[in-house]
């Protein structure tokens, strides 16, 4: 049976192209077009707008966008083998689809797309981890990108979304919510790619902030952020000791009890810290 877009189903483009997967690049395939023009609907409407997909692979994610609407698409994949198939993807859609042959982590996507960007991934978790962080800390925010719909295995998005107290919630849910709303929109068990890989995977979409949350230079935040959650489970009196000084004094003039643990301060509480570390250092 043929599917929407007159193009084979994609078991027969995988066997036709010889495209079996390659765990040395993390291919985990999605097969089911109504699945990926599922996930290709969660960033809105794309008609008017640039699309980045990072990881093309045999194309199931880019034919749901394409399917769905999206007005210009830039693929960038790293394994050679995929591109015949891509390349009929992009014959189907005249002008719609663009394929660049690359390493993801060394193309800077501007060089190639108008920005806002709407990005849509499914990547290995070492890359879409690598790349997240970059998207999440660029040189200006509002950033090139306008939304990230990212497949990630669960454990990873329930780190970005968590909330204080949660058993997930740290140094990735307070700078990802401190510039983005996120949501984990869609959820999926091992047996939706071919092959099955050995955790549950999560869709999260993400949309910057006009304006971060609360006041507080983004590098400064990183670093305290990463100093209070090296050793989360002790109190902040002790964990922060890395930062120097008096961080008793620090952690009460940022509103935070010094006997707290870190993962149950607010996003507001870090800038503040943040704010007290910075302030404290620029006098000194
Ligand atoms: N998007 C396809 C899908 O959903 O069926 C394929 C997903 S598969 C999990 C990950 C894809 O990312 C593979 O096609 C792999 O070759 C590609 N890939 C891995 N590392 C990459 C990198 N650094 N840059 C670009 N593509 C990469």
């Amino acid at each position: 049976m043929s599917a929407i877009d007159g193009l084979p189903p994609l078991r027969e483009v995988i066997a036709s192209h010889g495209l079996a997967a390659k765990k040395s690049l993390g291919q985990n395939f999605l097969l089911d077009l109504n699945l990926t023009a599922r996930i290709a609907r969660i960033p809105g409407d794309l008609s008017q707008a640039s699309v980045l997909e990072v990881g093309p692979g045999p194309g199931g994610l880019t034919r749901g966008l394409l399917a769905e609407g999206a007005g210009h698409v830039l693929a960038i994949e790293k394994d050679s083998r995929c591109l015949p198939a891509l390349t009929e993807i992009s014959e189907a859609y005249p002008g719609r689809l663009e394929i660049l042959e690359g390493d993801a982590l060394e193309i800077d996507p501007l060089d190639h797309l108008p920005a806002p960007i709407h990005v849509v991934a499914n990547l290995p978790y070492n890359v879409g981890t690598e790349l997240l962080i970059r998207w999440l800390t660029p040189e200006s925010w509002p950033p090139y990108w306008s939304s990230l719909t990212l497949m990630f295995q669960q454990e990873v998005a329930e780190r970005i979304v968590a909330q204080p107290g949660d058993k997930a919630y740290g140094r990735l849910a307070v700078l990802a919510q401190w510039r983005c709303e996120t949501r984990v929109a869609l959820r999926l068990p091992p047996e939706a790619f071919t092959p099955p890989p050995k955790v549950h995977s999560a869709v999260v979409h993400m949309r910057p902030r006009p304006t971060p949350l609360y006041d507080a230079d983004p590098e400064t935040l990183s670093h305290v952020v990463a100093v209070a959650f090296n050793q989360r489970r002790k109190m902040l009196r002790s964990a922060l000791k890395g930062l120097g000084g008096d961080v008793e004094a620090l952690l009460t003039e940022s509103g935070i009890a010094p006997t707290e643990r870190a993962e149950r301060v607010s996003i507001e509480r870090f800038a503040a810290l943040a704010r007290a570390f910075a302030a404290r250092e620029a006098a000194s």
